[in-house]
């Protein structure tokens, strides 16, 4: 069931963000999500969490979304540090 992004009020950060690091979500809902990440610190926080995870992940397999890092480090790079945009 990952119908949670269709009704937008729900957010399951721990959940929401391992599909988003691992590249399982349609695209419509990484489009949400990424919006979500920006006013939400606890799924921006499950996010890097989750980074760091398949970071190492990435040891023992290929990443499946490369794209997908890229924007997420690019949110990094804009905020300075991992903290969120928000706090700056
Ligand atoms: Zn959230």
């Amino acid at each position: 069931m990952k119908s949670w992004w269709v009704r937008r009020r729900r957010h399951d950060p721990e959940r929401n963000a391992a599909e988003y690091v691992s590249g399982e979500l349609p695209r419509r809902a990484i489009r949400w999500f990424e919006a979500h990440l920006l006013g939400c610190e606890e799924c921006w926080h499950e996010v890097m969490l989750g980074r760091v995870g398949r970071a190492m992940a990435e040891e023992a397999r290929e990443p499946l979304t490369r794209g997908l890092r890229d924007r997420v480090r690019a949110h990094v790079q804009v905020s300075g540090s991992a903290g969120h945009p928000r706090e700056r």
